[in-house]
């Protein structure tokens, strides 16, 4: 009896959560701000990524926002702040996920007419954000090859719910003597839908056609 009861929580906590991330998908539209979640185990560099795709939309004219999750802490946070745009900064304490109600709770006081795109940061795992959408318009796994080339086995779920894979730090492949190939081979094995593509963030490697492919 216990055990029917938790399910059928679990899954109204999912239920709800869908919901609210269609709530949030209908306010990003009606703003017309696109936007974009992005998922990867801690140190896989997901900041540095979307640091350099701030500057590029900087760039092109366009107004980028950033929501930036975290269990504590604001480092992330800061490091949006610097590039002097709007940046909200959201800690879960014990959740190791964001979810569609922090979200759509964070938008209240955030300005979406004043950007164009919006990042979001999700928490440093690649297990619990699986099962909760936010209304984002697409999500983006980003793997470093320092994590090993067994990703991919490791966490399918993530992979099979996500647009674009990215795999960063490709020049240290050699150094943590990883096959970029494997990594390929499991991702088209496990997520034939999801785009992959390569970076190396920290010399800019790749992130124009991470940004193409992002507005396509
Ligand atoms: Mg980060």
């Amino acid at each position: 009896m216990h055990k029917t009861v938790d399910i059928k929580l679990g899954a109204d906590i999912l239920e709800v959560n869908k919901e609210l991330a269609a709530r949030n998908k209908r306010r990003f539209n009606d703003a017309n701000v696109k936007v974009f979640d992005f998922l990867g185990a801690i140190g896989s560099g997901k900041t540095l990524i979307i640091e350099g795709l701030i500057e590029l939309l900087k760039a092109k004219g366009q107004r980028p926002g950033v929501i930036a999750g975290d269990v504590s802490g604001n480092d992330d946070y800061l490091r949006f702040m610097a590039h002097d745009i709007p940046v909200a900064n959201i800690n879960t304490n014990k959740d190791c996920h964001l979810d569609a109600h922090l979200i759509d709770h964070t938008l209240e006081d955030f300005d979406l007419s004043s950007i164009d795109v919006l990042f979001i940061e999700n928490v440093g795992n690649l297990v619990c954000p699986a099962d909760f959408p936010l209304g984002t318009d697409k999500r983006i796994v980003i793997i470093s090859v320092t994590e090993g080339d067994d990703m991919v086995r490791k966490h399918p779920v993530i992979f099979g719910l996500s647009d674009i894979l990215v795999i960063n730090k490709i020049d240290l492949a050699k150094v943590v003597e990883v096959d970029i190939k494997v990594i390929e081979a499991d991702a088209k094995k496990v997520a034939p839908h999801t785009k992959l593509l390569k970076t190396d963030a920290k010399h800019k490697v790749g992130l124009d056609e991470l940004l193409k492919e992002m507005e396509t």
